[in-house]
């Protein structure tokens, strides 16, 4: 029989897997490259998440998975380095008790939507119905002024990004990329892939005329089928990027 302490260690192990794969379907969906991030909340501890230490996600291996508390720490220090950024993952987790999961990308096709005024980035077909009539765009200048780098690299630019997120599942960040937020891992990556189709969908249409967007009863019915079909496109994307992940197959087989 398992107690109680043994079945959490065991969730938290499947979550931590379900966030190496995340990171290895992010860099095979073309949402993250060398850069860019994806974290899960604890399973039982709203004041902790866990996230990569600093490296390209597609390399990603359970054992670089760190823990960390709401004011972007390593739980357990031990020396290695930690993403500049953390501070967009523990500021939304602050902000938004609802979000489970966070990605952060600089997706090409989503900077165009960011950088343009009156070009809002919205739901142009069913499987981006979450984006409704426009996901907000954060203008790091209005937060910390002319001369940043554009990184969140405080907690006061991830309070800040928070609160231009507001309860959107996304929010774009001005020459920079997007932050998308799911009440599961794989909603967050499911929203992630989409936002970044959705930007290239968008953007091809805009070349063509007027564009008829879904309205924002039609994004929102959209939504709610697409969430009951996240695992469909999970499956296969995970199955895609576990065939051409450098990791050796053994690593999955205890599965
Ligand atoms: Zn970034």
């Amino acid at each position: 029989m398992i107690d109680s302490a043994e079945a959490r260690r065991t969730n938290i192990a499947l979550l931590i897997d379900e966030l190496v794969d995340a990171n290895h379907i992010l860099f095979h969906q073309n949402v993250v490259d060398g850069f860019g991030h994806v974290s899960a909340r604890h399973p039982e501890r709203a004041d902790r998440f866990f996230l990569s230490r600093s490296m390209a996600p597609a390399l990603v291996r359970s054992a670089d998975i760190l823990e960390f508390d709401l004011d972007g720490a390593v739980a357990e220090p031990d020396g290695r380095a930690v993403y500049l950024e953390r501070f967009i993952h523990s500021e939304i987790y602050r902000a938004r008790p609802d979000v489970a999961a966070v990605v952060h990308s600089h997706s090409a096709s989503v900077i165009p939507f960011g950088v343009v005024r009156n070009a809002p980035l919205r739901a142009i077909s069913h499987m981006c119905g979450f984006l409704g009539e426009g996901a907000p765009v954060f203008e790091i200048r209005d937060a910390a002024g002319d001369g940043t780098d554009l990184l969140i690299r405080n907690r006061a630019l991830g309070a800040a990004l928070a609160k231009s997120l507001q309860g959107a599942a996304a929010v774009l960040m001005r020459g920079h990329g997007a932050t998308m937020v799911g009440t599961s891992l794989r909603q967050a990556v499911f929203r992630a892939v989409y936002t970044e189709t959705g930007a290239r969908l968008q953007a091809e249409a805009l070349r063509l005329g007027p564009v008829t967007f879904l309205t924002a009863a039609e994004a929102a019915a959209a939504a709610q089928t697409n969430d009951a079909q996240i695992n469909r496109a999970w499956d296969l994307w995970r199955v895609q990027a576990r065939a051409h992940a450098g990791t050796p197959q053994k690593d999955y087989l205890r599965e």
